[in-house]
């Protein structure tokens, strides 16, 4: 299956990535995961990436689409994929049709911007992607992930200014992809739930249904 999970900052698109990623064996690619780990390292990919993404702007497109190809023709993408967190803007959509490589579907996770922000507050992250909340999803052990028992860290970017901004440009950029997808035919939409189970079945109804599983 060749998957794209859409959604707002924070709308469950990387827990949702993970879970589908786990159970149909396919490697989940993060571009914002992948732009953390550079800024982390300080190269020079993280240090352009940090000015974008410390504001909540979009990586520029040549960037991110240059990372996204290098990933997709990798061996490890080849019996499927998710993308999570691209594409984010009509252009990155286009460049990802040019390379022919097949979508099955594109899967949007619907949350309305109020419960965003609610949920922003208390997210926390690990560095090997997955993500935690102190009151929706509280990891076992306070501070400490479940997955691979790394100390779990707020990002740098979820400060309520720069999810502000983050919405923005979701709304701007990214929103319109949902009906460049439509057209294709390739739009799965479901609501974003409280609970992360409740979306993970309702995810695995509508993809079922869209025969993309
Ligand atoms: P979220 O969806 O919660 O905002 P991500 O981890 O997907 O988190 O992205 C974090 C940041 O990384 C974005 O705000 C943006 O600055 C940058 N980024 C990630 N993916 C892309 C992309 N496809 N194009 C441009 N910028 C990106
Ligand atoms: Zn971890």
């Amino acid at each position: 299956m060749n998957l794209i999970i859409m959604g707002a900052p924070g709308a469950g698109k990387g827990t949702q990535a993970e879970l589908i990623s786990k159970r149909e064996n396919i490697p989940a690619i993060s571009t914002g995961q992948i732009l953390r780990e550079a800024m982390r390292e300080g190269t020079d990919l993280g240090r352009i990436a940090a000015r974008y993404v410390e504001s909540g702007a979009l990586v520029p497109d040549d960037i991110v689409i240059g990372i996204v190809k290098d990933h997709l023709t990798s061996d490890a993408c080849r019996d499927g994929f998710i993308l999570d967190g691209f594409p984010r803007s009509v252009a990155q959509a286009e460049a990802l049709k040019k390379t022919g490589v097949r979508i099955d579907a594109v899967l949007v996770i619907d949350v309305p911007d109020e419960r965003i922000i609610r949920r922003m507050s208390g997210r926390q992250v690990c560095r090997c992607g997955a993500s935690f909340h102190t009151e929706y999803l509280p990891p076992k052990v306070e501070d400490v992930c479940d997955k691979c028992g790394s100390k779990l860290f707020i990002r740098d970017d979820d400060k309520p200014e720069t999810v502000a901004n983050r919405l923005k440009t979701y709304h701007e950029y990214t929103e319109p992809l949902i009906d460049f997808y439509r057209r294709e035919g390739l739009l799965v939409k479901v609501e974003g739930q409280e609970k992360v189970e409740d979306t993970t079945e309702l995810v695995r109804q509508a993809l079922s249904k869209a025969g993309a599983e």
